[in-house]
């Protein structure tokens, strides 16, 4: 199982490459762990980042693909992945195709989570959780409301929203998803490897979804 998950930002992809993963022995990879983890071997993608990430900048698109090619270019390269929040834009897509041919390996799937603008600003913007450490509860207004509105139901502490998701936030990063990521449908339905999946409904109901998916193409 060689798969992308793709979908708009807060439509739930991290938590389904981790559920997916999971049940089918695959290596969930994230940019975020790979950055920390080439930073921390000290490799020449992990220089390039710390660099970039020191002078305050996002790590550019290069970095990032250089990152991914180190991953797949060490002998324990994972045969069985989840790519979560990578490829995220076309030359990336381009990119990652090259460096999977490169070590003799091509894709199974790509995942497509489809979720409705609204519904992700809806769910984003209703997330609060409690800032107390040791605490961190999470809820949201409409389907985990705390008992005392604006206050933790466990230890009763004012609640706080990420900056991440406040609903001006949420808008750019839908913009921006529209804008680099949706290229990447026609891309892979070319190549004949896209899966469309309705992903509004909750997290288990979407995962089998998913699963079923997978299943019926032979690749679960
Ligand atoms: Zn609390």
């Amino acid at each position: 199982m060689r798969l992308i998950l793709l979908g708009p930002p807060g439509c739930g992809k991290g938590t389904q490459a981790k559920m997916l993963c999971r049940d089918a022995r695959a290596e969930h990879v994230g940019t975020g762990d790979l950055l920390r983890d080439a930073i921390r071997r000290e490799t020449s993608a992990g220089i390039e980042a710390r660099r970039e990430v020191d002078a305050g900048h996002l790590v550019p698109d290069e970095v990032v693909n250089l990152l991914i090619g180190e991953r797949f270019g060490r002998g324990d390269r994972p045969s069985r992945f989840v790519m979560d929040g990578y490829p995220r834009t076309l030359p990336q897509a381009h990119a990652f195709d090259s460096i999977l041919s490169g070590v003799g390996m091509a894709l199974d799937g790509v995942v497509m989570m489809q979720v409705r603008d609204e519904l992700i600003v809806n769910r984003v913007s209703g997330r609060w959780s409690c800032p107390k450490l040791g605490c961190k509860a999470t809820y949201h207004i409409d389907s985990n409301p705390p008992a005392r509105p604006g206050f933790c139901t466990d230890c009763g502490t004012g609640l706080v929203q990420r900056a991440d998701d406040a609903p001006a936030t949420v808008g750019e990063r839908l913009v921006i998803y529209h804008r680099d990521t949706e290229p990447l449908v026609p891309h892979y339905e070319k190549a004949g490897i896209l899966i469309r999946v309705d992903g509004e409904g909750d997290i288990g109901v979407v995962g089998l979804a998913i699963r079923q998916a997978l299943a019926t193409r032979g690749l679960l």
